[in-house]
């Protein structure tokens, strides 16, 4: 029996391992993310097997299959609901899911009978697993909070230091346990490292700023994967092992390369030590020049070359397909157009990617940020289509910008640049940009997938 239930955990981590190498194709993403739940079904389905032959209480196994039904049903609904521009809102709710998970087995076992006479590496594993999954939870919480717009940073100082003063609790009081410098029940220390984590989850998260949002995000993807590593240790459970590391290590290298297209240290994000620049940096009068769909479309139609930078606000709209149906009809007519994708489009890793590939737009005529910042002085018009941080000459140029050091597509190279947005609102960041007041800078403004179609038809008569 053993050997089955073995057999098939080898065959679980194998179809992560696929699931993963799919998942980085854009292609073959579908394929990966159906290979890796089918992984999952396998792995949960021998677990309770498992269970069940070691004589599980009937009455456990009825409550374990009733959640698995209910958390389908939830999963099912919320799924079929949710819009693309809440994709992060969710993936920050099953984040602090599975963080709540961990937490509550490190509570749980905490409380069993004779777990004081467990080895104290075990009950270090129990309670770091406690430690990350609780700070997990309240920290995707907040993050949920903040990418739905119900909650601002907020930068206090304060915040930072009860952030630092709780962390220095926390180990404090694990290294005090392991060391038995004081005599402390393990299930007290599980309560007060638990309310300490949770405390230090909203601390940590709440005064990050928008820059820094998206290392912050998948980095409590990569701990709520170590938090369940650690629980799979607790248990000997390798398929818990498996997952977790294979979760805590792909979101641990997407925070360095996130940390990276920053042009941030780790270090500092987490210490929440912020760019050099005060809340709201200098505020500048810009005067800017209000375009029409029929100008554009002129531009368009005398343009050779044209970068398309898409942004948030193209997730919103809905405006890929629309961005494709304007490609489609300058290529017809010769004009050479690309996508400029930054790392941080959108309010997701890889947003701006997903959209674009679900509109089949060719991946040949996506550039990175880095492959053609030097040369935008080519392109005839830049067209920015729902982006706004992304774009902010201020990262570059103005020291008190909240956002000074974050790299950007230079748009303002370009030699003619349209902006599509609906009015004067600041982006993520809240931050003013002078790209909009520059000399070459136009705003075209309405909703980006309708004022598209209308160029589009403007187009056709040109
Ligand atoms: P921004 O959030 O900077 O700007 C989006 C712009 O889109 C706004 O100026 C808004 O202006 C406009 N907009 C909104 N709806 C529409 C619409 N229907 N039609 C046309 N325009 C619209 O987006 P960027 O992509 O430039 O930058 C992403 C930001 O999000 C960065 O600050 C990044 O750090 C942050 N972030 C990114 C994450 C990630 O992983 N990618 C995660 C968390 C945060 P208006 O309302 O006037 O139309």
């Amino acid at each position: 029996m053993t050997g089955i239930v073995e057999a098939g955990y080898l065959v679980a981590t194998l179809s992560f391992v696929g699931g993963l190498k799919y998942l980085s194709s854009p292609i073959k993403a579908k394929k990966g993310n159906l290979l890796a739940a089918m992984g999952m079904t396998l792995a949960v389905g021998l677990t309770i097997y498992a269970a069940i032959s070691q004589n599980l209480p009937a009455v456990n196994l009825m409550v374990i299959l009733g959640a698995i039904l209910i958390g389908s049903i939830i999963g099912r609904v919320m799924s079929s609901r949710v819009e693309m521009t809440g994709m992060p809102q969710l993936v920050s709710l099953f984040n602090a899911m599975g963080g709540g998970c961990a937490m509550l087995l490190g509570i749980i076992e905490g409380q069993q009978v004779g777990v004081s006479t467990l080895a104290l590496n075990v009950q270090l594993l129990l309670a770091g697993g406690l430690v990350i999954g609780a700070a997990s939870l309240t920290g995707s919480m907040v993050a949920y909070y903040k990418l739905s717009g119900k909650l601002k940073d907020n930068r206090s100082r304060i915040l930072i230091y009860l952030a630092r003063t709780s962390l220095v609790l926390i180990l404090g009081l694990l290294i005090s346990f392991a060391f038995n410098l004081f005599p402390i029940s393990f299930i007290t220390v599980i309560y007060i490292l638990a309310f300490l984590s949770l405390l230090y989850g909203v601390l940590f998260v709440w005064p990050i700023g928008g820059a820094d949002m998206p290392v912050v995000i998948s980095l409590l993807n990569s701990l709520t994967g170590v938090a369940t590593a650690l629980a799979g240790l607790v248990y000997s459970n390798k398929i818990m092992i498996a997952g977790g590391i294979f979760v805590g290590a792909a979101g641990l290298l997407l925070t360095l390369l996130m940390c990276k297209a920053m042009n941030r240290s780790l270090l500092k994000v987490l210490a929440g030590t912020f760019a050099k620049g005060k809340e709201g940096g200098e505020v500048k009068e810009i005067h800017i020049k209000e375009t029409t769909s029929s100008e554009t479309a002129m531009q368009l139609a005398f343009a050779q070359k044209v970068a398309v930078v898409p942004g948030y606000g193209m997730a919103v709209a809905q405006a890929q397909h629309a961005c494709a149906n304007l490609q489609k009809q300058l290529e017809s007519r010769g004009t050479e157009l690309h996508y400029i994708i930054h790392p941080v489009a959108g309010r997701m890793p890889g947003h701006m990617n997903v959209l674009l590939a679900e509109a089949n737009i060719g991946y040949d005529l996506l550039k990175e940020m880095d492959e053609v910042n030097d040369e935008m002085d080519q392109y005839d018009l830049v067209l920015i289509v729902g982006a706004n941080d992304v774009v902010n000459p201020a990262a570059e140029n103005d020291e008190n910008s909240p956002v000074y050091g974050m790299p950007i597509i230079r748009a303002h190279k370009g030699k003619q640049v349209v902006v599509i947005k609906r009015g004067m609102s600041t982006g993520y960041a809240g931050v003013e940009n002078n790209l909009f007041g520059e000399e070459n800078c136009q705003l075209l403004f309405g909703d980006a997938k309708s004022v598209l179609q209308d160029v589009i038809g403007q187009l056709k008569l040109v």
